[in-house]
């Protein structure tokens, strides 16, 4: 049996891993489950919707039940599974595995979820920000296999983005750095959900900030951001200037973060980049005439690697990285 020691999401205690990780994702739609072993592969992987309408008790027991699931459908024992990741949006203290009030679980306030998973499981649990944690993926796993330096955006609902500086994933004082999807493209532009002031990247790039966007140019009530993409794709010429006002948003606060962090890699993930080379290329070429030389020649722009299991991917991937911390830092 594991140690019930916490394994802080800020770095250490994990050196009782063992070889696979039962990971979760407390996602605002869906709770994934799935168990990782330490080269990334998923040795099962299930996903349901989340009724976060009915509070924490409820998803927390569903989340439970499913990762017991995940740990019967992975064919692994028990025994072999020395650790539980959790991955949830933030605000949250990773260090103290605390969910503080995450932004898509209104009503959650102040949940300790890791204490909670330890009892549940009998097992050591890491908390992450989600973005962190998929960018831990990546890095580890995905399209970011080596490189040193790497910032991870994921496009989807919302904005999220995680910073790995000289291969250490950037955490900030309490776990909430790297919020990149609320970097400022326009101080007097359009209202973020996300964190209440103006401009930010996400309230123009998100699927939901397109899609918005797409209804106030005129396309029809209801429209998605994956319908604008067809519709820019077809010529159609309101898309097509919502489309390219993603990309202009998009480059540009892609470039503020180039000039900040001179990344070799910028791995961009998420929803809105199923749109693939129609977002990407276009981003990429503006981004390099715009960064400040030579970061903007170095950084790679590329789409991530993991897919839809990113989310389980990366609570394993902070299980993990903790572990080879602490075994460095014991020597
Ligand atoms: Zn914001």
């Amino acid at each position: 049996m594991a140690s019930p020691t916490r394994l802080p999401g800020a770095g250490g205690g994990a050196g009782t891993a063992g070889a696979h990780v039962l990971a979760l994702d407390i996602g605002g739609t869906k709770l994934a489950a799935g168990v990782v072993d330490a080269d990334g592969r998923t040795h099962s992987f299930l996903v349901e919707p989340s009724r976060t309408e009915l509070g924490p008790d409820a998803v927390l027991a569903d989340l439970w039940e499913l990762g017991r699931r995940a740990v019967a459908d992975s064919g692994v024992a028990w025994t072999a599974i020395g650790a539980v990741g959790i991955g949830c949006g933030g605000p949250l203290d990773a260090a103290g595995g605390v969910l503080v009030a995450p932004a898509h679980l209104p009503g959650w306030v102040d949940v300790p979820v890791a204490a909670l998973a330890e009892r549940e499981f009998e097992r050591p649990a890491a908390l992450e920000n989600d973005a962190t944690a998929a960018a831990a993926a990546e890095f580890r796993y995905g399209a970011g296999v080596g490189t040193r330096n790497m910032v991870y955006l994921t496009i989807s609902t919302g904005v999220g983005g995680g910073v790995v500086i000289e291969g250490r994933l950037y955490r900030g004082a309490t776990g909430n750095g790297g919020e990149l999807g609320h970097v400022t493209v326009d101080w007097h532009g359009r209202h973020c959900r996300g964190c209440g002031r103006r401009g930010c990247l996400e309230a123009y790039v998100s699927g939901t900030s397109i899609a918005e966007r797409a209804v106030e140019a005129g396309m029809e009530d209801g429209v998605t951001a994956e319908q604008v993409a067809a519709a820019a794709r077809r010529g159609e010429p309101l898309a097509l200037s919502v489309w390219d006002e993603t990309i202009e948003a998009l480059a540009c606060g892609l470039t503020s973060i180039v000039n900040l962090f001179e990344p070799e890699l910028v791995v961009l993930g998420g929803g809105v980049t199923r749109s693939g080379e129609q977002l990407l290329a276009p981003v990429r070429e503006r981004v390099r005439v715009r960064a400040m030389a030579p970061a903007g020649a170095a950084a790679r722009i590329v789409a991530a690697g993991l897919g839809d299991r990113v989310g389980v991917v990366g609570a394993a991937a902070i299980v993990f990285g903790a572990a080879e911390a602490e075994a460095a830092e014991r020597g």
